[in-house]
């Protein structure tokens, strides 16, 4: 078998990305856009001795849960790697990834295929959109989103994962970008001015925010740009974030307002959130505020507990928990949030809660050693990477009764289970939600209990 040969193939399960699986000659293949159960042709596009990578040419024989994107885009765009899924099979992929993750990385042989939480209506369920300019071969300037493995941008100005205002608000921008002249941001010339549009909306508030990214701090006739964009219903804010460092971090730290607020604000069961653009927030609010009510269910709170929320953001799950516990201490790495954190806590009359900058691997350890702070729940919500080891061994030496993980990446998840389990800590629950319905993301949300180490 050698490159660009065409094979026929049974799709036969699901990689952790949402890519198809089947076997031709007694070798893997990982073909994107292949559905479990399709009967496919494809073209190798590279092969080693026991697998290789095709591209799905044709479908012969569809799978029962083969579905017709709803995206004209959805192939070439690196966004969504499961239009092609049913949602009901999708929430079945997501639960066995956990699982498999739990048994293979985390060595929890008898983990059964945990319950997941899905949405009613699974479009338009994202608050923030990050779209990227550039400008396509024939000189145009384009905004849209990444295609696979790449930079260069697929067109698209109304992704159906977000809100439909993004549409008038990237046609907005097009067009005066149009009128002056303006240059989109070149990667590899390192020239032009404008990088990725930003837009936030409140999905309880209405409120809309725009942040321009450029590489620059201004742009022409902004005044013009900002009154148009002010016609957008529900517009709050607009601002400019300056980044002009050659790399691929999308926002920059100077913010510079044009009109309106700086922030927007929006609500999850009864707390009132503010927010800014560089600070992280859940992207899907109905399914935030199911993950949220999970975490304080496992949390079993009684009012009188001192909580620890680790990689806390602007303090939504320290707020979310605080009304039931006696304390609540925040730990977040970014500034920003916790200036948000903060300031979220004075709008609800919050008085219980604390909130530390700082990277929770350094806080939590120095906190211990020198104040010897001690918990009776810690939850922890870190990025992709997970926990680092010594914010792990720390939350061990306080030996917390519950200790509620939630996580983006269940293999990082359960890496640290994995230790956390080796240090006397059992996993008792364990529930998927589905944050980013028609991607191959799952959150997961676990409640440990300390059971006592067992080595002595
Ligand atoms: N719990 C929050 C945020 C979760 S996202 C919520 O539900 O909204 C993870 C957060 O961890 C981000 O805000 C990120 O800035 C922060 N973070 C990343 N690395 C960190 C570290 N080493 N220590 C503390 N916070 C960190």
């Amino acid at each position: 078998m050698k490159k660009n040969d065409i094979i026929t193939l049974r799709i036969e399960d699901m990689g952790v990305d949402g890519e198809g699986i089947g076997k031709y000659e007694g070798c893997t293949f990982f073909i994107k856009d292949a559905v479990i159960g399709d009967v496919i042709e494809a073209k190798v596009m590279k092969v080693k001795k026991s697998y290789g990578y095709a591209r799905l040419t044709q479908v012969l024989e569809p799978s029962p849960v083969r579905r017709e994107p709803e995206c004209v885009c959805a192939r070439p765009c690196g966004g969504c790697q499961l239009q092609a899924l049913d949602y009901e099979a999708q929430l079945d992929f997501k639960a066995r990834k956990i699982q498999n993750h739990l048994i293979r990385i985390g060595g929890f042989s008898d983990m059964s295929k945990p319950e997941i939480m899905g949405m009613d209506n699974p479009w338009r369920y994202r608050n923030k959109a990050q779209f990227p300019f550039g400008t396509d071969r024939e000189g145009k300037t384009v905004a849209g989103f990444y295609a696979v493995h790449s930079h260069s941008i697929v067109p698209c100005t109304d992704c159906l994962l977000g809100v439909k205002e993004n549409q008038m608000i990237l046609e907005r921008v097009l067009a005066h970008m149009k009128k002056y002249n303006i240059p989109a941001y070149d990667e590899k010339n390192v020239s032009g001015l404008v990088r990725h549009v930003l837009i936030r909306k409140g999905f309880s508030t209405g409120e809309i925010m725009v942040c321009l990214i450029l590489n620059g701090c201004k742009i022409k006739a902004v005044e013009e740009l900002s009154k148009s964009l002010q016609e957008v219903p529900g517009m709050t804010g607009i601002m400019i974030n300056v980044n002009r460092e050659n790399t691929n971090v999308i926002m920059g730290t100077e913010l510079r307002p044009v009109w309106g607020q700086t922030y927007i604000t929006d609500r999850i069961g009864d707390v009132t959130y503010r927010i800014s653009p560089l600070s992280f927030y859940q992207v899907n609010p109905v399914q935030t505020e199911k993950l949220y009510q999970t975490a304080l269910e496992y949390a079993e709170l009684k009012g009188n507990e001192t909580v620890w929320d680790l990689y806390c953001g602007i303090g939504t799950i320290s707020l979310f928990l605080a009304k039931q516990a006696g304390r609540v201490c925040g730990v977040e790495v970014i500034p920003e949030a916790v200036e948000d954190a903060r300031k979220n806590a004075e709008i609800n009359s919050i008085g219980n809660v604390e909130f530390f900058v700082g990277k929770a691997e350094e806080v939590l350890p120095k906190k211990y050693k020198e104040e010897g702070i001690r918990a009776d729940v810690i939850v922890v919500d870190p990025p992709r990477k997970g926990c680092d080891m010594a914010a792990l061994q720390t939350m061990v030496q306080m030996q917390p009764e519950r200790i509620v993980y939630i996580s983006c990446d269940s293999a990082t998840l359960a890496r640290d289970l994995k230790y956390l389990c080796g240090e006397g800590y059992e996993v008792r629950k364990v529930k998927g939600c589905d944050m980013f319905p028609w991607t191959g993301h799952v959150e997961t949300v676990i409640l440990m209990t300390y059971c006592g180490d067992k080595r002595k």
